[in-house]
């Protein structure tokens, strides 16, 4: 029997999947023991890829990019087994984004300015070796889409990985190094330690040779490196609501808020978390939620017990139940429920725990206004100030514009799910670094890199 390239490819799925963390710690390439080690590393591979011509970047971009399609399966099964978080069909999805729509070096341009007085430039250069810190809820993701737009800015990267998802993570790092290798790049363009802490964290925010630092995740690590004294970008938690007026196509709000929301068990930071419905439109929306959308509709009791279980008194989420789907979640709660149930609803006020909680999990409360003026204010209240993500079911204009101007996010997505905003099933480029809360925004190579002016007078304007 002749071996096809799928059969090699499904034992290489088998013998990862069996690896322990320092096995393949030890295969891989950018895996360091000591952080000041690591950093070492990627900065003698950024001495080199300061000097990489941009298509030079642009190859070893693109090898990444097929190596991401063929492995985006093994990366989602990695990604769901170590975190025990998410859906592998889903997580799919993700990377095979990732590989179509995360930019490479045409998002490095330059601005001119010829005339009179000659001409003057602003080009886009390098930091260096840049630190990111990453979560587990899109960890190989990350990885590949950061590691992307460094590179093309002309950077390397040094990760400290959620030590929940450093397998994954690490053979994300290791794929983007062999691509650079086989591209005829350096090793080492992304790097990381065995073991990643919060002091391995500190190691990097301090370091010399890091001089911007990245961070993706809750509140606790932005404020970490905003305080580091460092140049931070820092991609946030959010909470997003999704507010639908008299004016919506309720039937497809109902599907667009459900596919949303259940999109990787609620993991994504843009994934609506709860929905704040006028009242004129409320039944209907939750009758088609019901009835067509896979959503199991929870009595109060229910609400309590679930309560209870994925959270503690203090709020604190019980990371057993992160990422799970909602039969899981309701098997917790002693109740069985067919496989077509994917997302677990319930009507309650604002301030309900279920509600007001940033959960990731494919629990979606719903909280009744009497007008969209109430809407408005109940979303922004839900929204806690994180400006990271809103999202909206109209067709008033009106309505609309008042409710980007209210909820002022980084993110504002109309009548479609949370994740056109990632460029999926939408316009626009992918990325898994949503910098909230400074201010960049979706980021992307150009986010990654320092400006420069060059000023050349009274020559080289040459007409
Ligand atoms: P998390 O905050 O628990 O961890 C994220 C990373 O920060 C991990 O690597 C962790 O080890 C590290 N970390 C945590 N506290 C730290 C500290 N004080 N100092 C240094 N490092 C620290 O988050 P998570 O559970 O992995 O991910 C979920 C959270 O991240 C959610 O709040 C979600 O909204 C947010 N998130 C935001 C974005 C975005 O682009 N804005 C993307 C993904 C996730």
């Amino acid at each position: 029997m002749a071996v096809t390239e799928n059969m090699v490819r499904d034992i290489v799925r088998e013998v990862v999947a069996k690896m322990t963390l320092s096995e393949s710690a030890a295969k891989s390439h950018g895996v360091f023991r000591d952080m000041n080690e690591a950093i070492e590393a990627a900065k003698k591979s950024e001495e080199i890829v300061r000097r990489l011509s941009m298509d030079q970047r642009e190859k070893i971009i693109s090898v990444i990019r097929r190596k991401i399609r063929e492995d985006a399966e093994i990366l989602a099964r990695m990604g769901v087994e170590e975190t025990g978080m998410g859906n592998v069909g889903h997580k799919i999805l993700k990377h095979t984004l990732v590989a179509e729509k995360c930019p490479g070096t045409e998002d490095i341009t330059t601005t001119a300015w010829s005339g009179d007085r000659g001409l003057t430039l602003v080009e886009m250069g390098p930091f260096g070796v840049i630190g990111s810190i990453t979560p587990c809820t899109n960890p190989s993701e990350t990885v590949l889409c950061n590691t992307m737009g460094m590179l093309a800015g002309g950077n390397t990267v040094v990760f400290n990985p959620h030590p929940q998802a450093v397998k994954t993570s690490i053979y994300a790092m290791n794929l983007c190094n062999e691509a650079s290798l086989e591209a005829g790049g350096p090793d080492n363009i992304a790097v990381t330690v065995e073991k990643p802490t919060l002091d391995s964290s500190a190691v990097m925010m301090k370091h010399k040779d890091v001089p911007l630092i990245v961070a993706t995740g809750g509140p606790g690590v932005v404020t970490a490196v905003l305080s580091s004294g460092k140049r931070g970008i820092g991609a946030g938690a959010g909470n997003p609501p999704a507010l639908v007026d008299e004016t919506a196509d309720i039937r497809h709000a109902a599907e667009a808020i459900v596919n949303g929301c259940t999109f990787d068990n609620n993991l994504p930071c843009i994934a609506e978390k709860e929905v704040v419905a006028v009242q004129s439109v409320c039944d209907e929306l939750m009758h088609y939620m019901v009835t067509e959308q896979g959503c199991y509709l929870i009595s109060k009791e229910e609400q309590d017990k679930l309560t209870a279980t994925v959270m503690d008194e203090k709020r604190r989420l019980n990371r057993k139940c992160v990422g799970r789907d909602a039969k899981t979640l309701l098997k917790m709660i002693g109740v069985e429920v067919p496989d077509n149930i994917r997302c677990i609803i319930f009507e309650g006020p604002k301030e309900h725990p279920l509600i007001t909680t940033e959960l990731m999990m494919p629990i979606l409360g719903i909280v009744r206004v009497n007008n969209f003026e109430e809407g408005v204010a109940a979303s922004v209240w839900l929204e806690h100030g994180n400006r990271h993500s809103a999202h909206i079911h109209s067709k008033s204009i009106d309505h609309i514009t008042d409710y980007a101007r209210a909820m002022d996010t980084a993110i504002l997505v109309k009548n479609a799910p949370s994740y056109a905003s990632l460029g999926f099933g939408g316009e626009g480029f992918c990325t898994f670094t949503i910098a909230s809360r400074t201010g960049e925004g979706l980021t992307s190579a150009r986010t990654f890199t320092k400006r420069r002016r060059c000023v050349m007078v009274d020559s080289l304007c040459i007409r």
